[in-house]
């Protein structure tokens, strides 16, 4: 087998592991009678964020609100999100990855990267042997099915592990690249956003064979290094190192709380409303990430949630200006004599190492100036403590914050994809 390009200065084999339908695998593996059954979870934000083979078979999407799917779709069993389930088996999964490999990185929940190069030595086993023996082991331990890519680069790998899904082991070799990128249009390769495929496109560049076989001249000329980065890697050239540090890329950033007793109190509501989006861009801006969309919802003592999201105009971590779009909000989702229990935001559609465009002349806007306010406030915020400065309709909240949370429902502050 030649899994490098002998053009690679440095030979590498990169595993790509990535449990299937994630979510819903964690809890398949907590009650086995699930098992074969459509199964959908993100009742609590009131659309389907992960779905279980046969849910998609029956034409269930991620995304879809959770009544269209009690509507449409009566069998397909409806589960709330258990993110401290998913987060445990996060890290066993990588626990079984990290007996084989040094410095595996976290790519998100429920996928990573990692350096096998010279592991077939060591472990006197094929690289194809080691991959079938972690499948085995996340499979016999953790009853979670995944999928291995195997290849000389990450993106390359990522296509491997994305080829056949679930219970799938693709490895891609230097001989047999062609064939594959040949199948991979450019809007799939991992890193490539839709305004550069079409741009691609309108260039006659449709596959990732197509982009793989320019000249890196051409690439350098027409797009910025992240690209040129991915024609290295598509063409076998290990560029993109392993990160173990970093967990860079999550889909959303959650906090939610349960109150005693229930309250219809808008006020109160909102407050705790204020002070989850507080925290969760105190959250985001520590990762360098920026949210596209928010979520607000609201969760009935009968246990029925009522959401609401709202895009920003840019993308923001500023609280004020998310808060701002929350609060005109939240009317749309608290009605006059209904008791709440439970009251939680969700930051969306995050962008890592994002920079907002600058006004001409070097001019900033408000979300510019508050971003800036923001990174003052963090700093004096690590050296004095959490809490220096905070919104004033945070403050009710704060107050409240000895009253009876119970004990079974932890504070949900969390990452997850
Ligand atoms: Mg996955």
């Amino acid at each position: 087998m030649r899994l490098m390009s002998t053009k690679a200065p440095k030979e590498k084999v990169i595993f790509h592991i990535d449990a299937d339908a994630f979510f819903v695998g964690v809890e398949v593996a907590k009650n086995p009678k699930l098992k074969g059954l459509p199964v959908v979870t993100g009742e609590e934000r009131g659309i389907v964020s992960a779905l279980s083979y046969e849910a998609k078979a029956l034409g269930v999407v991620r995304g879809m609100p959770i009544s269209r799917v009690k509507r449409e779709f009566p069998h397909v069993i409806v589960l709330p999100g258990d993110y401290r389930s998913y987060v445990e088996y996060s890290e066993r999964m990588f626990e079984i990855v990290n007996r084989y490999a040094y410095g595996v990185e976290e790519y998100s929940i429920d996928e990573c990267f990692a350096d096998f190069t010279g592991l077939d030595r060591t472990l006197k086993k094929s690289y194809r042997e080691i991959a079938e023996q972690i499948k085995k082991e996340i499979n016999d331990e953790l009853e979670l099915s995944v999928s291995i890519g195997l290849a000389s680069t990450k993106v390359l790998a990522k296509i491997a592990s994305n080829w056949v899904k679930p219970n799938g082991l693709t490895i891609i070799e230097v001989s047999t690249a062609p064939e594959f990128l040949a199948k991979v249009p450019v809007n799939k390769i991992w890193g490539i956003g839709p305004k550069t495929s079409e741009q691609l496109v309108m260039r006659g560049v449709k596959t990732a064979l197509d982009f793989s076989a320019k000249d890196i001249s051409w690439v350098r000329q027409n797009f910025s290094k992240p690209y040129e980065a991915i024609w290295h890697e598509l063409n076998g050239v290990f560029v993109n190192k392993i990160d173990s540090e970093l967990k860079t890329t999550y889909l959303s950033i959650q906090k939610t709380r349960t109150f005693h007793p229930a309250t219809n109190d808008k006020t109160f509501l909102w407050s705790q409303i204020s002070k989850h989006i507080e925290d969760a861009c105190a959250k985001a801006r520590h990762y360098n990430l920026v949210p596209k969309k928010i979520s607000i919802f609201l969760k009935t003592q009968d246990f029925e949630i009522v959401t609401v999201s709202a895009t920003l105009s840019a993308p923001s971590n500023s609280p004020e200006i998310l808060a701002e779009l929350a609060h005109e909000k939240l009317d749309k989702i608290h009605t006059k004599g209904i008791l709440y229990r439970t009251a939680g935001v969700v930051l969306q559609d995050l962008l890592h190492n994002y920079t907002s465009q600058k006004d001409l002349f070097g001019g900033t806007n408000k979300a510019d100036k508050l971003d800036i306010i923001h990174k003052q406030i963090d700093a004096l915020e690590d050296k004095l403590g959490k809490r220096v400065v905070y919104l004033a309709s945070t403050k009710k909240a704060l107050d409240h914050k000895t009253i009876g949370t119970e004990a079974d429902e932890l504070d949900r502050d969390l990452l997850f994809l």
